[in-house]
């Protein structure tokens, strides 16, 4: 299995450290707005590679965050934590925001598919590991504390922003457009472990007791803390937006190595952006559009999960209304496949040859595309081409669903159009009538089909029939 890894900028062989299982850990949504197609892209992805990971014969334990503290409006710690705006926005408390928000993500993940996370840890469940990260930190000399926060000193991380490739130099000047800047802050790039309730934090609603007086986490702890409490200092793959890249992730990686000593992360996966109009989707922007806008559009979720399996998860895509409706309809078009598929398994005898080899080909282009950093274009591409194969119906039936554990269009639970009996009856009066040769007989019972609403045709050596 070959994956693009952040860290080295190149397409590496991936191997698990534990023999068999992958630790795969996902930043996930920060709970105070709605969940949308950009968030659907990225999580999608997440759940293509853990499903890839599975069917290349591996096991995957996955954890997923829920931040409902500590995120503030810029990634820097300038502005207001977006839990306490989505409160006051809604005239909620925090929880009750964070729990509808999380309810409604969960909803929209289910809605496509996504194979849910063995873990998902909620920030506010984990303030005692994280206080306990940063009393490691401390007692290392990597912190300095102000009036208003304890901060890590990126200065003793010599290798801090090697993620991102952007020089410490270069952090000042983005740091500068900072709209609150703490005077005290050594140098605009060291990051908040943890805020004290104090000056614009004074009304902060959600707070504990820490060493460091009553206070709340920074965001970017809370995934080191967590990562680490479920699944080790090391893990294999963390997975995040291209966005957490120059802040989110530099500081886990920072925080974390420096308290263990050792590496966090083997391999760093990131997900290019959903754009709208050439803008990325986002809450902030509010040029979103959710799961109940694709509803209003007549467009099924899985509708939209494949079409951004038809875009490598690197690259940036352009989300239009047009591309759904083409989505949809090729969706349909699958759908009315497997339909054909599985009547024709019923009702034709497989006379055709199995031809092994041409669909352990098939399965082997499959994987095979997969493996190369999750090539689901080309993925599709090995399926479209399955289906118009000489294979026979069951084998390309097999073939449907085994790639289906990885596409995850939830094809198995495409609802048959029961054929009625009676039809049934009709069908075979119809062939044993064509194979007396009887064709007047043959052609009346296909109209009398056709009054009901059915269509039969005919296949090799057997037939199918279906609804008009
Ligand atoms: P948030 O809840 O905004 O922190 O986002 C959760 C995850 O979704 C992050 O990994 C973001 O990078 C990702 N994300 C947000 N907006 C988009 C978008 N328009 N396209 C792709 N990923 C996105
Ligand atoms: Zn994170």
């Amino acid at each position: 299995m070959k994956l693009y890894n952040t860290a080295s900028r190149e397409v590496e062989t991936f191997k698990p450290i534990h023999n068999k299982t992958v630790t795969l850990y996902t930043c996930g949504p920060t709970v105070y707005d709605e969940t949308h197609i950009g968030h659907m892209r990225k999580y999608t992805m997440d759940d293509i590679l853990k499903r890839t990971l599975k069917y290349v014969g591996y096991e995957v334990e996955h954890v997923m965050n829920i931040t409902d503290v500590g995120h503030l409006s810029g990634d820097d710690d300038s502005g207001e934590d977006k839990l306490e705006k989505g409160a006051k926005k809604s005239g909620k408390t925090v929880w009750d925001v964070a729990k509808y928000y999380t309810d409604k993500f969960f909803e929209t993940m289910d809605a496509l598919n996504i194979i849910r996370p063995d873990k998902v840890v909620k920030a506010t469940d984990h303030i005692k590991q994280m206080i306990d990260l940063v009393k490691r930190l401390e007692a290392k000399h990597l912190t300095y504390a102000t009036d208003e926060a304890i901060y890590f000193d990126i200065t003793k991380f010599p290798s801090y922003g090697s993620l991102s490739g952007q020089k410490l130099e270069e952090k000042k000047q983005a740091a500068r457009g900072e709209i609150h800047i703490d005077p005290n802050k050594k140098h605009p790039a060291d990051f908040a472990l943890w805020f004290k309730r104090v000056g614009r934090f004074k009304d902060h609603s959600m707070h504990w007791d820490s060493p460091w007086e009553d206070g709340f986490p920074g965001w970017h702890i809370e995934c080191s803390a967590m990562s680490m409490a479920y699944l080790g200092e090391t893990i294999d793959i963390h997975t995040g937006g291209i966005d957490h890249i120059p802040v989110h992730h530099e500081n886990e990686i920072a925080q974390s190595e420096a308290a263990t000593g050792n590496k966090f992360v083997r391999f760093w996966v990131h997900h290019a952006f959903l754009n709208v109009d050439g803008e990325k989707m986002s809450k902030s922007k509010g040029n979103y559009y959710t799961l109940e806008d694709l509803k209003k559009h007549n467009i099924d979720p899985l509708a939209i999960r494949y079409l951004f399996l038809q875009t490598h998860y690197r690259q940036e895509m352009n989300f239009t209304w047009e591309a759904a409706e083409a989505a949809q309809e090729t969706l349909e078009k699958i759908k009315n496949i497997v339909l054909d598929l599985r009547l024709s398994k019923i009702t034709s005898p497989q006379n055709q040859s199995p031809n092994v080899n041409l669909f352990n080909d098939f399965k082997l282009q499959f994987s095979k595309s997969l493996s190369q950093d999750l090539n689901t274009s080309e993925a599709l591409a090995v399926m479209w081409n399955m289906l118009k194969s000489k294979l026979s119906s069951s084998k390309k039936m097999e073939l449907l669903y085994d790639f289906d554990e990885v596409f995850g269009l939830a094809l198995k639970d495409i609802k048959k159009g029961k054929i009625p009996k009676e039809l049934i009856e009709l069908a075979n009066q119809r062939i044993e009538a064509r194979k007396a040769k009887n064709f007047k007989k043959s052609d009346e019972l296909r109209k009398q089909i056709e009054e009901k609403g059915y269509i039969v045709e005919d296949t090799d050596g057997g037939y199918r029939i279906k609804k008009k």
